[in-house]
């Protein structure tokens, strides 16, 4: 039971305003969740550039090597979890690819078992309010369709939230970009590829 004059569900994924509020209002599109794989450590990385690389083996998504201050490295895999289903394949056999690939290319050993999260890219988003409760960021599913990226939106969405509770102003997350890349061809195709068009984002 929550008691309270505002609430606002900004819990990520397991969000538990959302489990307890929005579940019936705000399903998720089951075509719209992601698996990730990541993995952050301490290296003595030597090739400063980020790397990304998409689709590869048929993935459904992209790989990354991203070097970052202080010494640390970031290396992850996400793809389309319904897609990825569909051609029978599990992400940790695409991790192995990965894996593969940068010990050969960086000489970079990477785990067997990393760690996993799942999260939601931007579909309808209209009932993200119930009376003074609120769902932000992944609790909304506000990650953009053709990155899956969702720090932005996540932030965004907060001070909508910020606005509306102090301010008076309508919530509307439709107002929040559903794609990183803006609106031309490019970020439309990588829509596409990742979410075959599933839960139009509103
Ligand atoms: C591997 C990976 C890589 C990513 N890379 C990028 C990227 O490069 N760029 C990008 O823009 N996005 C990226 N994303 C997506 C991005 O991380 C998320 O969309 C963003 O963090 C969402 O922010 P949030 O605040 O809504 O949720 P979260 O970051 O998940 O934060 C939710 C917080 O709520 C806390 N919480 C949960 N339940 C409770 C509770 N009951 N009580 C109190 N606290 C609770 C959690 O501990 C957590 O701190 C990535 C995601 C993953 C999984």
């Amino acid at each position: 039971m929550f008691r309270c004059r505002h609430l606002v569900g900004a819990g990520g994924t397991a969000c538990p305003v959302r489990r307890a509020l929005f579940e019936e209002a705000q399903p998720r599109p089951r075509d719209l969740q992601t698996v990730t794989l990541e993995v952050e450590f301490p290296f003595d990385w030597r090739d400063p550039d980020c790397h990304l690389w998409f689709f590869e083996h048929g993935l459904p998504g992209y790989s990354w090597y991203v070097p970052k201050a202080a010494g640390w490295l970031n290396v992850g895999i996400g793809a389309m979890a319904a897609r990825l289903k569909k051609r029978g394949e599990h992400i940790r056999e695409h991790w192995r690819h990965l894996a593969a690939k940068m010990s050969r290319q960086f000489g970079i050993p990477l785990p067997d078992d990393p760690p996993g999260y799942s999260y939601y890219v931007r579909g309808p988003v209209e009932s993200a309010r119930i009376e003074n409760a609120f769902l932000v960021g992944d609790a909304a599913g506000l990650a953009t369709r053709d990155l899956c990226e969702g720090i932005g939106p996540a932030i965004r969405s907060g001070f909508k939230a910020a606005d509306s509770i102090l301010l008076g102003r309508p919530f509307d997350l439709g107002e929040l970009a559903s794609r990183s890349l803006g609106d031309g061809v490019v970020s439309r195709w990588m829509d596409w590829s990742f979410t075959r068009g599933a839960a139009p984002a509103t």
